[in-house]
């Protein structure tokens, strides 16, 4: 029997997690600039909460939950987004109400689960790095948060990158498009493809977002929904594209982007990858406006922005961009325990360093001096403190300095009274 790990899944490795902490902790320096706090909601949640907020006839919905009946015949699902779980949460803890900041601005890192095709750049279980502002309709909320994910990726060092944005306005435009959408796309009724034709009547803005060829070709000849923003969605979509323009911030305009989710309303973004090897995954980031979700979920009528980005999508484009990751090769001490008889003092040792906040390591394997110097080379060791029972007779150790090769004789005891005083006098470099 062969343990694999299952379809859709990876195991993030040594080498590869270093990656992942630099992506997370840039995000987090940047939302804190922003001050957005950081949020922390179930993997699984009530079925009903995403089905309600993500909207049946979407494809996360009708193919790709996780879920499943729990033991007590609840209906439960692993979440695959966080937007709808976060909306349950605000409502659920009143976070709305006069005591919380406004806009309440929150973010998320961790694992999504959607039961989809796996491919290079799409899994069964991803993760998501994502933000949401609840209560802000200023446009300026819109910008400044599609500036802050424009900022992360610019401090990731990502170039190659591309703001698109389109409004799905507001209730009344998309009854008005919705109309036009069906009188043009009726004629095709049998030429679209089979989720096409039940989405028409259903859902016929989920055409748009339709992966088929067949379907593409009307889509693109489709009306557009800009002809039908009602004047507050007009001028909420004016002045997101004047903002931009005092910001700078250059944007492309694609009006039959749609997203996946039928939460949305006037702003919808994403932010393309144009690296190499991106292929049909190089939506690193989308996001926009959910103005209907609070109330949607039973919460008081309470305006919404935010996006999602995949970290697996990112970490791609750091790899297709050649943008190399600093790597943290640094440790304070390592101990080399020469003979057997010095096994329990380089014990002693390492965890006397780590005790006054040091890193340490040392070698557990038995081996010749000289390779332990080795590791203690390639793990970026700064002393090396060496322990044979010669020293330990002595009551000694001798601690080098990797960096000047100096080294020096100190007693057992100044280095488990003050390791600290030291390191000080080991590492501080002498000039000549
Ligand atoms: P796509 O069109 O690629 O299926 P989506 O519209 O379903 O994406 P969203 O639900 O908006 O995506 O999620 C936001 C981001 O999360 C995407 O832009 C992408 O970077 C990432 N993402 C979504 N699904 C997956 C997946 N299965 N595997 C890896 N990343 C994903
Ligand atoms: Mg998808």
């Amino acid at each position: 029997m062969n343990y694999q790990r299952p379809k859709g899944t990876a195991d993030i490795l040594p080498g590869e997690s270093e990656k992942w902490q630099f992506v997370e902790e840039t995000a987090r320096l940047i939302f804190r600039d922003y001050q957005f706090q950081e949020i922390r909601t179930p993997i699984f949640e009530h079925f009903e909460t995403i089905s309600r907020s993500v909207g049946d006839t979407t494809d996360i919905v009708s193919k790709e939950m996780y879920d499943f009946y729990d033991k007590g015949d609840r209906h439960v699902t692993l979440r695959p987004e966080n937007t709808a779980p976060i909306v349950r949460a605000f409502v659920e803890n009143k976070l709305f109400g006069p005591e919380y900041a406004k806009p309440y601005k929150v973010f998320y890192t961790g694992p999504m689960f959607r039961y989809e095709r796996p491919q290079k750049g799409r899994l069964r279980q991803f993760h998501q790095i994502g933000v949401e502002a609840f209560g802000s309709s200023n446009p300026a909320t819109d910008v400044e948060t599609m500036a802050m994910a424009l900022d992360f990726f610019k401090q990731l060092g990502i170039q190659q990158i591309r703001l698109v944005i389109n409004s799905l306005g507001d209730k009344e435009t998309r009854k008005n498009y919705r109309q036009a959408l069906i009188d043009y796309l009726e004629p095709h009724l049998e030429e679209l493809s089979a989720d096409s034709k039940r989405r028409l009547h259903e859902n016929p803005l989920r055409v748009l977002d339709s992966k088929d060829p067949k379907d593409k070709q009307f889509v693109a000849e489709a009306p557009s929904i800009l002809e039908f923003l009602t004047p507050a969605s007009q001028k909420h979509f004016d002045d997101v594209l004047k903002m931009l323009d005092a910001l700078e911030i250059p944007y492309e305009i694609d009006s039959n982007m749609v997203r996946g989710l039928d939460y949305y309303t006037d702003t919808i973004f994403e932010i393309m990858s144009d690296a190499k090897g991106m292929g049909a995954q190089s939506t690193i980031c989308a996001g926009g406006r959910y103005d209907g979700l609070v109330e949607e979920l039973g919460g008081p009528e309470t305006p919404g922005f935010g996006f999602a980005m995949g970290i697996e999508r990112v970490l791609m484009t750091l790899a297709m961009e050649e943008i190399v990751i600093p790597a943290i090769n640094e440790l304070d001490a390592y101990v080399v325990a020469i003979d057997d008889g010095t096994n329990l003092e380089a014990l002693k040792l390492v965890q006397a360093v780590r005790n006054f906040g040091f890193s340490a390591d040392r070698d557990f394997m038995h081996r010749k001096p000289k390779a332990q110097f080795k590791s203690a080379d390639k793990l970026g060791a700064k002393l090396v403190l060496t322990i044979g029972e010669e020293e330990l007779l002595k009551g000694v150790v001798k601690v080098k300095s990797m960096a000047t090769s100096k080294e020096q004789e100190f007693r057992l005891e100044e280095v488990y009274e003050d390791f600290p005083e030291i390191y000080d006098e080991m590492t501080t470099k002498m000039f000549d």
